[in-house]
């Protein structure tokens, strides 16, 4: 699925976010014209810029910010949201019809995980970001929104800023269910879990990853010093002010080993966290590079995984399991599974086409194409 498309900017001084209508002009839309002949007869007056796949060659612009000549326009529908950037590039922000919307908040973090899908680039993108996402808040049709996620780099980086859009998020999208990825570091800081029970955003859960019950893995998986005991006082914190929380731990060779201990450990320090949701590995950013440490068939680690989620239902911990194919688990494991991989990366093999329980899978990433378990195997009945 694509996500982002380019062509050859014109009056584009700084990126615009707008609604996409096709070859109907709407007041503050982005217009999509197929064929610039029809231009003329089209009244401009409310439309923020124009995108078209024809050369500009064919007509004479005023001065309406436009993309033309661009390559691929087949992905965009009438009321996706996109912003339109001064090199041309055109990026999706929303898909009406899609549940695997998120809005994208930096791509700075405080840690640097081993198997971190989106490696961080230190530069200052927090400004270019929130403006961003303070538009398109301000453009998601509250009624049709059911949820959203928030994702980086790691949100709360953007400090004020953060809160602000959280804020905006509960005020236009009242009954959006907002899923917010964040390492908790940053609320090992009272105050700033202090400043998120003030906007009393009911909507809200914070999902967090926890690697080990020790610190020397959890740091050692995120790369950071002090990571582990700032994320437990972060949600400790949290808790405090009735914060919902998920715990995340993405399995893998580091993690494997002490997923038990794991449990144990969520269940006796955090019986208050709303789920957990044990996660299998993505082929993306770092993780390919590091392979050598962090490779483990999921099909080799069942008995770990069953015995972990087997203990924490048994003990009333609401648990899930994310990224992992139904032949890959064992069939006692198969009512928590989830189909949880965004559409826009989400695939099945060939091999899916003759399986019997293909509609119940979550298949795999799109990357599982770099590198993938053995055991993948259709059910026949
Ligand atoms: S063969 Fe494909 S569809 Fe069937 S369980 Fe495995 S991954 Fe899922």
């Amino acid at each position: 699925m694509i996500l982002k498309t380019k062509g050859i900017p014109q009056f584009v001084n700084t990126f615009i976010v707008g609604i996409i209508s096709i070859n109907v002009p709407n007041k503050n839309c982005i217009l999509i014209v197929t064929d610039l002949d029809y231009l003329p007869s089209i009244d401009l007056s409310d439309v923020k810029a124009i995108i078209t796949p024809d050369a500009i060659d064919k007509i004479s612009i005023d001065s309406t910010p436009i993309i033309y000549s661009v390559k691929e326009i087949n992905h965009l529908n009438n009321n996706d949201i996109v912003v339109i950037n001064t090199n041309g590039v055109i990026n999706t922000l929303y898909r009406e019809h899609s549940n695997h919307n998120f809005l994208f908040l930096t791509e700075r973090c405080n840690s640097n995980c081993l198997m971190c899908s989106q490696p961080p680039k230190d530069k200052d993108d927090t400004e270019y970001f929130y403006n961003i996402n303070s538009e398109l808040i301000s453009l998601i049709s509250a009624d049709k929104c059911d949820s959203l996620g928030i994702t980086g780099g790691e949100p709360t980086l953007l400090g004020n800023f953060f809160f602000s859009l959280i804020e905006q998020l509960k005020k236009n999208l009242p009954n959006t269910f907002v899923q917010c990825l964040t390492n908790g570091r940053t609320f090992a800081w009272s105050n700033t879990a202090e400043k998120l029970n003030e906007i009393n955003h009911e909507g809200l859960l914070l999902a967090i990853p926890l690697y080990a019950d020790v610190a020397e893995i959890h740091d050692y998986v995120v790369q950071a010093k002090e990571a582990f005991n700032q994320t437990v006082n972060g949600i400790y914190n949290l808790a405090r002010y009735n914060q919902r929380i998920e715990i995340r731990v993405v399995l893998h060779k580091i993690t494997i080993p002490r997923l038990q201990k794991l449990a144990q450990f969520i269940y006796k320090n955090m019986p208050f966290v709303e789920h957990i949701a044990l996660m299998g590995l993505e082929m993306e950013g770092y993780t390919p590079f590091n392979l050598d440490k962090l490779w483990i068939d999921p099909y080799d680690y069942q008995e770990e995984l069953k015995e972990t989620v087997l203990f924490l239902n048994d003990f009333g911990m609401n648990v899930s399991i994310y990224n992992i194919p139904l032949c890959l688990l064992p069939k006692e494991l198969w009512d928590f599974s989830r189909k949880s991989i965004s559409d826009w990366k989400n695939i099945y093999f060939n091999e899916c086409t003759k399986c019997s329980k293909l509609t119940e899978c979550g298949g795999m990433f799109k990357s599982s194409f770099k590198k993938h378990s053995n055991y993948i195997k259709a059910f026949i009945n």
